[in-house]
């Protein structure tokens, strides 16, 4: 055979294939097998989940990307007892845009002020809704106000709240980024927890503020703050550093409140540990330093 011919044999095997790819290719798009992202894809090859729901094009897929990388990176050098949960590929509502963020929270604050669902109402100053923007992807849920809390309308001022600080800034974090709030709205008199009828009552606030928050993790302070997330009665001191999912979709990781830390600073290294955890959940790097 002449190099020309040999030419023109390729030429024609080449045009073969390229009419044979384009058929597939019809096929492929009638039937729904093309079209799917690369990222959900990947999320169906790590998590075994079907390729049908991340396909889908949501923002809470968006936000699920950095923890469906987590389990490659946390096999690859594990530093604590804790497993990543699995991310939910059911897609969510879409987030609200920021400003109607803004605006929802506003009003849901206005309706908390007004609030006199349970008796806490009744010995409050005022009540206390958040502080923080959750820019962050990171949501911190405490127990309730405090004394300091109740003088100022604002979650964590006081001792614990500034230990909280430190945290987060250990974390490597602004304080402002992440958004800080609690159970419930209003103070139990000397500040003793919150009683189930309470935390019952207060909820639906809770609920609606997460929902326009839409934090990727959420760090639950405490029992109190596991209970009311998530409604197990398990100890904080078995709970605390497992992964576990608000709503099923939500990552939570159950860790000491920072008022429980002021009084054992020996646990402090549990609670840095659970926090590199966030941060590696949230695709942050990890500062070596401890909070
Ligand atoms: Fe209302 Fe919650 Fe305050 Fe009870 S704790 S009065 S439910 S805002």
């Amino acid at each position: 055979m002449s190099e020309r011919e040999a030419a023109t044999d390729e030429r024609e095997e080449l045009r073969r294939l390229t009419s044979a790819v384009g058929a597939w290719l019809e096929v492929a798009r009638a039937s729904g097998a093309v079209g799917v992202p690369r990222s959900a894809a990947r999320r169906s090859a790590a998590s075994g989940e079907p390729t049908a729901a991340p396909a889908v094009p949501s923002a809470r897929a968006e936000v699920a990307a950095p923890a469906a990388a987590l389990p490659q990176r946390a096999a690859a050098k594990p530093v604590t007892r804790v497993s990543p949960p699995p991310v939910s590929a059911a897609p969510g509502a879409a987030p609200p845009a920021l400003s109607d963020r803004g605006q929802g929270l506003q009003a849901l604050e206005g309706e908390v002020a007004a609030c006199s669902g349970c008796g806490l109402a009744s010995t409050r100053t005022q009540t206390v809704f958040a502080r923080g923007s959750g820019s962050a992807g990171l949501c911190f849920v405490g127990e309730g106000p405090g004394a300091d809390e109740d003088a100022t309308g604002s979650p964590f001022v006081g001792a614990a709240g500034q230990l909280l600080d430190r945290m987060i800034t250990g974390m490597g974090l602004d304080r402002d980024e992440v958004y800080v709030c609690n159970i419930v709205k209003c103070r139990p008199p000397g500040n003793r927890k919150p009683e189930p009828a309470e935390i019952a009552a207060c909820r639906g606030f809770l609920e609606r503020q997460l929902a326009l928050v839409q934090p990727a993790v959420i760090v639950a302070l405490g029992a109190t703050a596991v209970h009311g997330l998530l409604g197990t009665g398990e100890s904080i001191t078995r709970i605390r550093g497992n992964w576990k999912l608000y709503q099923g979709r939500i990552a939570v990781m159950p860790t000491f409140h920072p008022a429980y830390l002021l009084r054992t600073p020996s646990a402090k290294r549990a609670v840095w540990d659970d926090l590199q955890a966030v941060l590696r959940q949230l695709g942050r790097p990890v500062p070596e330093r401890k909070a």
